[in-house]
């Protein structure tokens, strides 16, 4: 049967820093130099993706992967927004790293918690965004 996806149109926001589960979107790819490549295209992914990958380590810090926010049941959700981005734009501004110029093309835009809660700056810091395993832990992991 297929996995259902996370990512459902029924109003609720998607979360851009997922772990790699099935049903959830294939959104990025970690490049060589750090930066997350954005994928244009939805692709949804099934176990069989997420096992092979997990051959090579952790998918999280080699690819993005965008599922559903699951708001207070995530340890990073500050009560009324996700505390995910708001670090990473204070740890830019902080490390003097400029915000790419212009928005990637991203599958997500239409439902994403990051740019629902901070436009476009959320999607020019997007690309230095990888995700960190530990920070996607639900908080009743
Ligand atoms: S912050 Fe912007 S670029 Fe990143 S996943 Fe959300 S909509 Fe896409």
């Amino acid at each position: 049967m297929p996995a259902k996806s996370s990512i459902t149109g029924d109003g609720g926001k998607s979360c851009p820093s997922a772990r790699a589960e099935p049903g959830n979107l294939l959104i990025g790819v970690v490049g060589g130099d750090g930066i997350v490549q954005p994928l244009p295209t939805r692709l949804e992914i099934d176990a069989g993706f997420v096992e092979q990958a997990s051959k090579s380590g952790v998918p999280e810090a080699r690819f993005r992967f965008g599922g559903r926010c699951v708001e207070g049941k995530c340890k990073q959700w500050t009560g009324n927004s996700c505390g995910v981005i708001e670090k990473v734009l204070t740890g830019m501004a902080d490390q003097n790293i400029m915000p790419v110029e212009h928005l990637p093309r991203c599958v997500l835009r239409g439902t994403c918690r990051w740019y629902s809660q901070r436009g476009a700056d959320a999607c020019r810091a997007c690309v230095f965004v990888v995700t960190d395993h530990s920070a996607v832990a639900t908080a009743d992991a």
